[in-house]
């Protein structure tokens, strides 16, 4: 099993707490583990880790426990660095909960929206790929808010329309 390095070092007494975490402690747990000294309890600590990539095992328990984030902030943006695959598998499986439906969509608007405005063909390819998966599933995009910036550039390839005030994809 995979390990995945923390390091977490007290600017009060100077302790240094430097170990090895399994998978789903440092998908979901660092920010908890790594916010005080262990030796005197002190908040005052600089703290790194390694971020595993996302693999089915950790989208899959995500999808399913309310709980469960990969940080607490731009979980889209993160979310949008794993496999495009993975996520519309995630997104369609019947045991993912319905809010963590939507964060895949928004994370697979991302990922199409990056691929749009990349160089590279391969990329653009996969968006495009991508963009037909989500016109297929038309109550996901009903339901679906995404940043301005996003919906601007994926709409048309969503064939619809983008309302900026509600962040929505509206049919045309
Ligand atoms: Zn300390």
């Amino acid at each position: 099993m995979s390990q995945y390095s923390y390091s977490v070092t007290c600017t009060e007494c100077g302790a240094v707490d430097e170990g090895q975490v399994d998978e789903m402690t440092a998908a979901f747990a660092m920010e908890d583990h790594c916010d005080r000294c262990r030796q005197c309890g002190s908040q005052r600590v600089r703290s790194s880790w390694a971020m595993p990539r996302i693999s089915e095992a950790t989208l899959t328990r995500w999808s399913r426990e309310a709980s469960l984030s990969f940080l607490s902030q731009d979980e889209d943006i993160v979310l949008s660095e794993a496999d495009g695959e993975l996520l519309l598998a995630c997104a369609d499986h019947p045991q993912t909960l319905p809010e963590k439906r939507l964060t895949l969509a928004r994370a697979i608007c991302v990922r199409i929206h990056d691929g749009l405005t990349s160089e590279e063909d391969d990329r653009q390819q996969e968006a495009r790929l991508a963009a037909a998966a989500l016109r297929a599933r038309p109550q996901l995009l009903d339901a679906l808010a995404v940043d301005s910036y996003i919906g601007r550039v994926v709409a048309p390839w969503l064939h619809r329309a983008f309302d900026e005030a509600s962040g929505q994809f509206v049919p045309e």
